[in-house]
């Protein structure tokens, strides 16, 4: 387009309010208006065919995703509507992209798309079996480092930043204050949900540019019989206060041998839906830690449920007004393990870089070294060498699925447990992984065979792209 990074941003930043403005009129024609911006500004970003199958999507009224955006565009904030589309379209994924795409090149590492931090090891809850209830308040990024991360990930092409903990909304106005300053990223929170308050919700509402996830594990008996008494009740309310506000959020569910039918049924579902939570992420139970309940892991035939389960409600035919996404059976569609800076890595609250928010082994702390420095340490060459850890990606994981892998490469790179409680030992991690991976193996192998074949291909062919450039 041959405009400057702040023009470009001002011209689809006013397509977008004009799109917004009559989209109560003629929302068809707009939002048709806006793909073709779009795919003026991004064009190459994506296929062809993603544009031509967004624009059926707004053609074909009735159907489910564009019952689904209309939902959107009537019940949530404009400003959040128009802070999403500029910082998580245009931002992220169109200048972000291009910028780390050739950062990819030149620094010849893994360029993340998102960066996961914890601001704080606090938590106002003491789940059992959480970590955060043992590191207590002791460890914290300052608003300084939080800042300084952000400013650095920019420069790498990085415009969205995802939030977690420790309980992250114990530093609720530092978090604001970094989405203020930083107001061209997206910034994305995982939660418990009980410091939801009116005036976080005006506050969310000002910026635009903040979404939350909440966990839930279940109904309330199972939930707080590991979370505390009453907190049920309190994400309800959370729920019911951000949907007031016209605010983005969804659910955060850590799926385990117990939990799966009960998060994963209609009845679920229906109350989710009800309350506002627009997507959930489903999170497969990682027995990460010294004391983690080996029992809790799925069995094939638990997990091949989830892998039918969330297509289904995905589905045309199922008519649940949400996005569900799986943290491990979708690894078809991004191209198996997207940590180690691939698409995304954690930074813990004492500033260590760890590959994947499951995996705490490092040789890098932010409080040392750049961002830059930390992408290129030994642990996150190895994942760059090694991705796809697997070509079937329903066995993404160099823990879970490959455990012999995450125990070569820890000891390859010596990188050191970051557990300051009880630190653990790759083998003893990896050993309670062993007997889940070889199970389900011949499962995923016939479940791939029989079905997935989108994103494996294509990412092979994307890399090897990328080592031949
Ligand atoms: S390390 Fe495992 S859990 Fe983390 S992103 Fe990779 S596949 Fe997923």
């Amino acid at each position: 387009m041959g405009l400057s990074h702040s023009a470009a941003r001002l011209t689809y930043s006013a397509a977008i309010d004009s799109a917004l403005k009559y989209i109560g009129k003629d929302r068809e024609k707009n939002l048709i208006k806006l793909v073709d911006l779009t795919e003026k500004f991004m064009g190459g970003n994506f296929s062809q065919n993603t544009y031509d199958a967004i624009r059926k999507i707004i053609c074909g009224k009735d159907s489910k995703w564009m019952r689904y955006t209309n939902k959107l565009l009537d019940e949530l904030s404009p400003n959040v509507v128009k802070m999403t589309a500029l910082n998580l379209g245009y931002e992220a994924a169109f200048n972000g992209t291009k910028t780390i795409r050739k950062m990819r090149e030149l620094h010849k590492c893994n360029i993340p798309w998102l960066i996961l931090m914890d601001p704080t090891s606090a938590c106002n809850l003491h789940c059992t079996g959480c970590w955060a209830a043992q590191y207590g308040n002791k460890l914290n990024l300052s608003f300084d480092k939080l800042d300084d991360i952000v400013s650095q990930g920019k420069k790498l092409g990085i415009y969205f930043y995802m939030l977690t903990g420790g309980e992250p909304l114990v530093r609720k106005d530092d978090i604001i204050k970094l989405c203020k300053k930083h107001h061209d990223c997206e910034f994305h929170a995982f939660t418990n949900g009980t410091l939801v308050d009116e005036q976080f919700c005006r506050q969310m509402d000002e910026v635009g540019n903040l979404s939350l996830s909440l966990s839930l594990e279940g109904f309330d008996e199972v939930n707080d019989s590991r979370r505390g008494e009453g907190v049920f009740d309190k994400v309800m309310e959370a729920m019911e206060l951000l949907k007031k506000h016209g605010q983005l959020f969804g659910l955060s569910i850590c799926y385990t041998s117990k939990n799966y039918r009960t998060v994963t049924s209609d009845e679920f579902l229906d109350m989710i839906i009800e309350k506002g939570c627009r997507y959930i992420w489903y999170f497969h139970y990682m027995p990460v830690g010294n004391s983690a309940a080996a029992e809790l892991l799925l069995d094939p035939d638990q997990r091949e449920y989830m892998y039918h389960r969330v297509r289904e409600i995905r589905s045309e035919s199922c008519d649940k007004l949400i996005f569900a996404f799986d943290f491990q059976n979708d690894g078809e569609y991004v191209g198996g393990c997207i940590a180690g800076g691939r698409n995304y890595f954690h930074i813990n609250a004492n500033g260590d870089c760890e590959p994947c928010v499951f995996i705490h082994y490092s040789s890098a702390n932010i409080n040392e070294v750049s961002l830059l420095e930390a992408l290129k340490q030994p642990l996150f060459m190895a994942y760059h060498d090694g991705q796809p850890f697997n070509s079937n990606h329903l066995r993404p994981c160099p823990m879970l699925e490959n455990p012999e892998l995450l125990m070569s490469m820890v000891e390859k790179c010596g990188a050191k447990s970051t557990d300051l409680e009880s630190p653990e030992t790759v083998e003893h991690l990896c050993g309670k992984c062993a007997l889940y991976a070889s199970e389900w193996k011949s499962r995923a192998d016939r479940l791939w065979e029989e079905n997935s074949h989108f994103g494996g291909t294509k990412y092979m062919n994307e890399k090897d792209e990328i080592k031949n450039a």
